[in-house]
C-alpha cells in the first residue's frame, strides 16, 4: 500500500472513532439525492433508530414531533437552499414513541457554484438543558405570582393595584363606563392585637381577607389588601348603586363571619367601614384623587360611628 494512502486510511479511522465516541452524533446528506449519506451509530442509543432506518431526509422529518414539523423542515430546507449554517432545536420521535429534544447544527457545503452539494450536522441531546428551562419558566410564574399576593392572606398586594389601576382607569375613559372604588378598613383594630396579642391580630386578618374574597365578581374585580388592615375593591364598569350594594355585602360577610372582637366592637365582633366612590373618568380626571375621595369617606364612616358605609360628601 502506498504511504500517502495508507495515513489517509489511518487519518480516516481515527477521526471516524472520536466523531463515533462523542456525545454528538454526526451525520451527512447528500444534497442532489436528499439521502443520508452517513449517520453516527450513538442515534440508536440516543433514539431507539437503527442507523440504518435513516435513509431520506423524509425519515428524518416524519421522525419530529408534529407541533415542531413543519417549522423545523422548512427552516432548514430554506437555510440549506440558501447556504446558510444555522441550527434548529426540535423534540425527536424515539422509537418508542416518546420524545427527546435535540439541537441540530446544520453546516452546509456547497458546490464552487454556491449550489449545496451536502449538509453535515451534528445532533445533541438537549433534553437536560430543556428540562432545567422549564423549571426556570416556571420559578419565574410563581415568583410573578407571589409577588402580586400579599404574603398574609394570600389576596392581591398593592403592588397588584398599582400594576393594573391605570389601564383599568384608561379603558373605563375610552368606554366612557363608570368605575367605582371601595376602600374598606376594620374598626378598632389597634384594641384588637391590644387585647389578643399581634399574631391573633393576623389571623383575624386572615378571616376578614378570606371572607371577602367571595365579593369578587369576576376577572376584572380587585380585591386587594392595601396596607395593614386595609383593602380596596375596585370595580370597574360598575355604578354607583351597585357599588354601594357591594360594599355592604363586604361588611355583611365580615359580620357573618363572627370574628370575635372582646375588646370593643359592636355587638364585640370585628367590623368593617367603607368608603366608596364612583366616577365616569373624563379627560381631566385622576386615579388617586379618585381614590382620595373614597378614603376620605371611609374617614366620614369612622366619624359618624364605624360599621357602615358612606358614599357621598
Ligand atoms: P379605626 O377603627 O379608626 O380604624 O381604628 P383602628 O384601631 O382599626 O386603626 P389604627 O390605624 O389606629 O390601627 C391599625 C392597627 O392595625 C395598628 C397596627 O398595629 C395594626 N396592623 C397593621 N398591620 C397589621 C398586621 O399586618 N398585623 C397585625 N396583627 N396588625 C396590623
Ligand atoms: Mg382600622
Ligand atoms: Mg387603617
Amino acid at each position: 500500500m502506498n504511504t500517502d494512502v495508507a495515513i489517509y486510511a489511518e487519518d480516516v479511522t481515527v477521526y471516524k472513532t472520536l466523531l463515533e465516541s462523542t456525545r454528538a452524533i454526526p451525520w451527512k446528506i447528500d444534497w442532489p439525492t436528499l439521502q443520508f449519506a452517513y449517520i453516527g451509530p450513538q442515534i440508536e442509543e440516543l433514539l431507539g433508530w437503527e442507523p440504518q432506518s435513516w435513509v431520506t431526509v423524509q425519515d428524518w422529518r416524519d421522525r419530529i414531533h408534529p407541533e415542531d414539523r413543519e417549522w423545523v423542515f422548512n427552516f432548514c430546507v430554506a437555510q440549506s437552499q440558501a447556504g446558510i449554517d444555522h441550527e434548529a432545536d426540535y423534540r425527536a420521535l424515539r422509537k418508542d414513541g416518546t420524545f427527546v429534544w435535540i439541537r441540530d447544527v446544520v453546516h452546509v457545503v456547497r458546490n464552487p457554484d454556491g449550489t449545496p452539494n451536502a449538509l453535515i450536522g451534528f445532533m445533541f441531546d438537549i433534553s437536560e438543558r430543556k428540562r432545567t428551562e422549564q423549571k426556570l419558566l416556571d420559578m419565574q410564574r410563581e415568583l410573578e405570582e407571589l409577588s402580586f399576593k400579599d404574603g398574609l392572606t394570600g389576596v392581591a398586594n398593592r403592588r397588584r393595584f398599582d400594576s393594573v389601576v391605570d389601564a383599568r382607569w384608561l379603558e373605563a375613559q375610552m368606554a366612557g363606563q363608570p368605575m367605582s372604588v371601595v376602600v374598606l378598613d376594620i374598626d378598632y383594630f389597634k384594641q384588637y392585637n391590644d387585647h389578643y396579642g399581634h399574631l391573633e391580630g393576623d389571623e383575624c386578618l386572615k378571616r376578614v381577607a378570606s371572607s371577602l374574597a367571595g365579593i369578587v365578581r369576576g376577572p376584572d374585580d380587585l380585591l386587594c389588601r392595601f396596607g395593614g388592615e386595609e383593602f380596596v375593591l375596585l370595580l370597574p364598569n360598575t355604578d354607583a348603586a351597585t357599588a354601594m350594594a357591594l360594599a355592604w355585602r363586604c361588611l355583611d360577610l365580615v359580620d357573618k363571619a363572627l370574628i370575635a372582637h372582646a375588646g370593643v366592637g359592636h355587638d364585640k365582633r370585628v367590623t368593617l367601614s367603607a368608603g366608596v366612590n364612583t366616577l365616569v373618568p373624563g379627560e381631566g380626571d385622576s386615579v388617586l384623587p379618585f381614590i382620595g375621595v373614597a378614603d376620605s369617606r371611609l374617614y366620614k364612616a369612622k366619624e359618624r360611628g364605624r360599621h357602615r358605609v358612606v358614599a357621598e360628601g
